[in-house]
């Protein structure tokens, strides 16, 4: 049987680099970030390429640079999905989209500074079939530019609840919400929207208004297909113990895995 042949020198520059990316992320890694992953394994060959947007033209949550390590972690731990983050917008191009399969708006704010073009060329990759994502303020970003509202499901009005709330699953079976059970407690800054978004969306958790004392039908994160591309958001990921919670991750790992239709 044939077996691929390395050279000694490949065996030792590849453990080199491990060695180097894993001090990288221990260094930068928070002490919230998730615990450091025992061994690293390289992407799979499919594996999603996912184009991470963490920039803010408005509030900057704390939890960012967890999120980014975080990620970082459970792609280097996993092997299932790679990570380029990124706080620049001009690497925003038809080029770069076209390197990767989703794209994830975690915790931005505000009116980006996105050109007609960008805009454009991000509607495009979606619709030609890409994957988006965002995360928590991503629906608190670009009220302006409607086209990205249809994509994200809705707009952020407010968070009446920051405290320990019940968040019912309401489609178990998808990749997103595997394994989280019927419902699960967090603590979290809880989101209400302008709308509901739920005769446009399939809505995977809402909150279970009545642990926060209140009433009503207060979706919290929902998927949707996009012309022939796909788009998912999760209101949950204030804290960056939001981001450290297997629970979230295992959320995250779905949602990329079917936007990406891996
Ligand atoms: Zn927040």
């Amino acid at each position: 049987m044939a077996r691929p042949h390395f050279p000694l020198t490949s065996y030792f520059l590849l453990l080199t680099s491990y060695f180097i990316g894993a001090c990288f992320l221990l260094a930068c890694g928070s002490p919230q970030s998730a615990s450091p992953s025992p061994s690293q394994v390289p992407p799979a060959a499919n594996a999603p390429r996912v184009l991470v947007v963490t920039t803010t033209a408005g509030f900057r949550h704390d939890s960012i640079a967890t999120a980014v390590s975080t990620l970082r972690s459970l792609a280097a731990a996993t092997g299932e999905f790679t990570i380029t983050a990124t706080e620049d917008l001009s690497t925003l191009s038809p080029s770069t989209l076209g390197s990767h399969d989703v794209v994830m708006f975690a915790l931005t704010t505000g009116e980006l500074p996105l050109t007609a073009a960008q805009k454009g060329g991000l509607i495009d990759f979606v619709e030609g079939g890409g994957g988006f994502i965002g995360v928590h303020s991503a629906t608190d970003t670009l009220y302006d530019w409607a086209d990205y509202g249809r994509l994200v499901g809705a707009y952020f009005r407010e968070h009446p609840w920051t405290q320990q709330g019940t968040v019912v699953v309401e489609d178990p079976s998808h990749p997103a919400t595997a394994g989280l059970g019927g419902q699960f407690a967090i603590r979290e800054e809880f989101y209400t929207f302008r709308d509901n978004p739920r005769p446009r969306v399939q809505v995977l958790l809402r909150l279970d208004a009545g642990s926060v004392g209140a009433s009503g039908d207060f979706p919290l994160a929902w998927s949707q297909t996009f012309g022939g591309g796909r788009s998912y958001y999760n209101a949950l990921g204030h804290f960056a113990e939001t981001w450290t919670d297997p629970r979230f991750q295992r959320q995250i790992a779905g949602a990329i895995r079917w936007t990406a239709r891996r």
